[in-house]
């Protein structure tokens, strides 16, 4: 089903490989993978696809677009690609991000803005922003992308493509580099949800090596996606459409869930009374997590070092000044502050106890309504440049994708219809584990 036109699956590959040479000015990759596999006969046999590269990849480099890991070569495949080519898939190459996944836009990366397939002025979104623009022109059917705050979700609504972000722990993060644990989340970007359902068949499942893996098997998606809309409750949340939304981004979400409704569907408002909570909580959570997990950055034991260290310290301070960037240096501040002594209480804590009404709110939701609908992003792709210099303004635009993260809910964003010449993305979230009730829903849509 991923195979488009009439190649051969041995020749799929090179022929992706060929597009993403011909669209080189999208600067979507990082690296190309010349690895040959062997051919396997599994179910995504010879289907060609592209990875983020915060997704460790053996013997080949894994940068997470930030100078600090620009020679490192991991000795392991992550579980995802060890997955993905045990079903037969083929990686060509490693897609641009944010450096270390921190950012909307993708244009916090050491490699340089990725450019967004519908208009070359604006970003594609972020932070997997390279996977999103890969899938959306046409090089790939489909690429991994990680998703702590919407990074799959909110790039793929910027490129017109399906962006799903699974329950945290129904895919493994083992090898996924860490930004904050108790949020990251594998994800898949491809051309329609159909296709997440197959690759998500690929990776889904328990594994050992990720201590928060879920220990249940993976479901039949793809088999599931023919089930009726007919009867199903989805609740519009009323935040999700509140200031800041674009009328237009509005209008055409709005139109989309009219049409669920002729299919069948029953619209219900609902309220997340915790919603406007969601990102100052997940600011604190990310950064303090990251804090803690980019400590392993030292200069000593791999990444970058500085040329010529006086001491210790020195070592230290340099190598980690000269390897972040701006924005991952900001985070690590603000993670380190809201984590000190005397801070804790005022900010880990309370954010901690914010996530835990947060989850509540969908809980209660969830009682009366079977999928929660909202526009993934509050506007369309934006223009390069246009945010950068304000990261309040560019946060601020992760109102509607951090509260699922937040509550390790599943979530998708679908090509809702366009605004102003640009996709808009529609994003339905369900319950937890409820993979297959929400791709089925998505797929009913395209
Ligand atoms: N934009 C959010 C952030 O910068 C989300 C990033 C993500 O999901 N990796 O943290």
């Amino acid at each position: 089903a991923l195979a488009e036109g009439r190649l051969a699956a041995a020749d799929l590959a090179d022929e992706a490989r060929r597009r993403a040479t011909a669209a080189a000015a999208l600067n979507a990759f990082i690296s190309p993978d010349p690895r040959t596999p062997a051919p396997v006969a599994g179910p995504l046999a010879g289907i060609p696809f592209a990875q983020k590269d915060n997704f460790c990849t053996q013997g080949l480099r894994t940068t997470c677009a930030s100078r600090m890991l620009e020679g490192f070569v991991p000795p392991y495949e992550s579980a995802v690609g060890e997955r993905l080519r045990a079903a037969g898939a083929v990686s060509i190459g490693k897609t641009n991000l944010d450096e270390f996944a921190m950012g909307s836009s993708n244009e916090n990366s050491h490699y340089g803005v990725v450019r967004n397939p519908w208009d070359a002025t604006r970003v594609p979104g972020g932070s997997s922003g390279g996977s999103a623009a890969a899938v959306a022109a046409g090089i790939v059917p489909f690429a991994t992308g990680s998703d702590t705050g919407g990074s799959v979700r909110q790039p793929a609504a910027f490129c017109g493509v399906t962006g799903l972000k699974p329950t945290y722990g129904r895919v493994s993060r083992w090898g996924l580099v860490a930004y904050a644990s108790s949020l990251d989340c594998p994800g898949v970007l491809a051309r329609s949800a159909e296709d997440c359902a197959y690759v998500l068949g690929a990776i889904a499942g328990h594994d050992v090596r990720d201590a928060t893996s879920a220990d249940r098997p993976a479901e039949d998606y793809a088999g599931a996606l023919d089930a009726p809309l007919a009867g199903l409750r989805i609740g519009t949340a009323r935040p999700y459409f509140g200031a800041g939304v674009e009328d237009g981004v509005a209008a055409t979400v709005r139109a989309a869930l009219a049409e669920y409704e002729r299919l069948g569907a029953r619209l219900v408002e609902i309220d997340l009374p915790h919603a406007h909570l969601a990102i100052p909580a997940y600011y604190v959570i990310a950064p303090a997590e990251a804090s803690s997990n980019l400590s392993r950055y030292d200069g000593v034991r791999f990444g970058h070092r500085c040329a010529n260290p006086r001491s210790l310290e020195d070592l230290y301070t340099r190598s980690r000044a000269e390897g972040f960037g701006a924005e991952v240096r900001r985070r690590i501040l603000i993670g380190t502050f809201a984590l000190s002594a005397g801070y804790y209480d005022a900010y880990y804590l309370r954010a901690q106890k914010v996530r835990r009404l947060i989850a509540g709110d969908f809980d209660a939701a969830f009682a009366a309504v079977d999928l929660i609908a909202g526009p993934t992003a509050p506007t369309v792709a934006f223009g390069l440049g246009e945010k950068h210099a304000d990261p309040l303004a560019m946060i601020a635009a992760d109102i509607n994708t951090v509260a699922v993260n937040l509550a390790g809910l599943p979530a998708v964003s679908i090509p809702a219809g366009f605004h102003a010449g640009l996709p808009v993305g529609l994003q339905l979230i369900a319950p937890a584990f409820a993979e297959a009730r929400l791709l089925a829903a998505a797929h009913r849509f395209q």
